[in-house]
């Protein structure tokens, strides 16, 4: 029997205590442990991996404090388009879809996509039109609102400040001010399996269909038994322009490097270069953890057979 582990993360960005309430620390501290102990008592049931990044994943969504889900940011148009990933390093299966509308739990759909399609990635109506005919649970819109997201997003919707240019400072600090909420989970269970997941509402005010890294399999999710599990929070254009969840898994395949290793370089190093704010949490097969971010802070917890139980909000 393999260590097995499970991590997540409720997104990276500018989170400092001074910006925070107890009672709302509370909150985000409760609803990651909650989603830690679903998932791994999926782990401790003898459960796979990949089961137990969706349990994790489906609790997050569910609450509303992460943006993703239910509390998914609004779009330029006022409304929520998610998106999502899980990949199963067991076997390099991998389910993603984007834009998605009315999905009650996204995560789902890109399982269903992945256990019950022949493709990897949907997109929009499509995606839309496959969860129906699986079945997924559908919402309407009134599910997925919260006044918090509407209030951020109604402090920037009549802006200029639409697209993501970062040379346009009063954007950057716009998106800075506003964190990031993406969830995330990598677990691996005890048969040394690895699977990783990711979903969010993406950025306020995107317009243009866009789409970060979280659904993009080795941008912002990436999962190989022989290496590792990522789930990646933050910039997502940048993430995707580095290629960040696989570029950790090359590190760690060609040149030898641990999880640890191969995550700072990634985050602290590439990523920082390319001015590209955010963290990421990995697993390898051995069991072992780690939760990497050059942000302010980055919502995160972890669990294992070795007696480690924790949630952390700053750095
Ligand atoms: N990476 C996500 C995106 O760019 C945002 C986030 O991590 O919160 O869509």
């Amino acid at each position: 029997m393999s260590n097995f582990t499970i991590a997540i993360h409720g997104g990276a960005g500018t989170i400092l205590k001074e910006d925070m309430t107890p009672e709302l620390e509370q909150a985000y501290s409760e609803g990651l442990q909650q989603a830690l102990d679903i998932s791994y008592a999926v782990l401790e049931q003898g459960g796979t991996a990949v089961n137990a990044v969706k349990a994790a994943l489906v609790v997050l969504e569910d609450n509303v404090l992460f943006n993703a889900g239910r509390g998914s940011v609004f779009t330029k148009k006022g409304v929520q388009e998610m998106d999502a990933a899980i990949m199963d390093g067991s076997t390099l299966s991998a389910g993603a879809v984007a834009g998605v509308r009315s999905v009650r739990n996204p995560i789902e759909l890109a399982a269903e996509v992945m256990h019950n399609s022949n493709h990897v990635f949907l997109s929009g109506k499509g995606a839309n039109d496959f969860a129906i005919k699986q079945g997924v649970k559908l919402e309407p819109d009134e599910y997925f609102f919260s006044q918090f997201r509407y209030d951020q997003w109604k402090a920037i919707r009549d802006s200029d400040n639409y697209s993501l240019d970062h040379t346009n400072h009063q954007l950057e600090e716009l998106m800075r001010d506003k964190k990031f909420g993406t969830v995330g989970a990598v677990a691996c269970d005890m048969n040394g399996n690895i699977a990783a997941a990711t979903s969010t509402g993406g950025m306020t005010n995107k317009k243009y269909g866009r789409i970060g890294d979280s659904p993009i399999i080795g941008a912002g999710t990436y999962a190989n038994n022989k290496t590792c599990g990522i789930s990646c929070t933050g910039h997502g254009e940048i993430f995707i322009q580095s290629v960040a969840a696989y570029d950790v898994s090359c590190l760690m395949e060609y040149k030898g490097y641990s999880l640890e290793e191969a995550m700072h370089q990634v985050v602290k190093v590439k990523l920082v270069e390319m001015n590209g704010e955010g963290g990421m949490i990995g697993v390898d097969a051995h069991g072992n953890a780690a939760m990497i971010f050059n942000s302010a802070g980055m919502y995160r917890g972890v669990r294992s057979n070795r007696g480690v139980n924790t949630v952390a909000i700053y750095s």
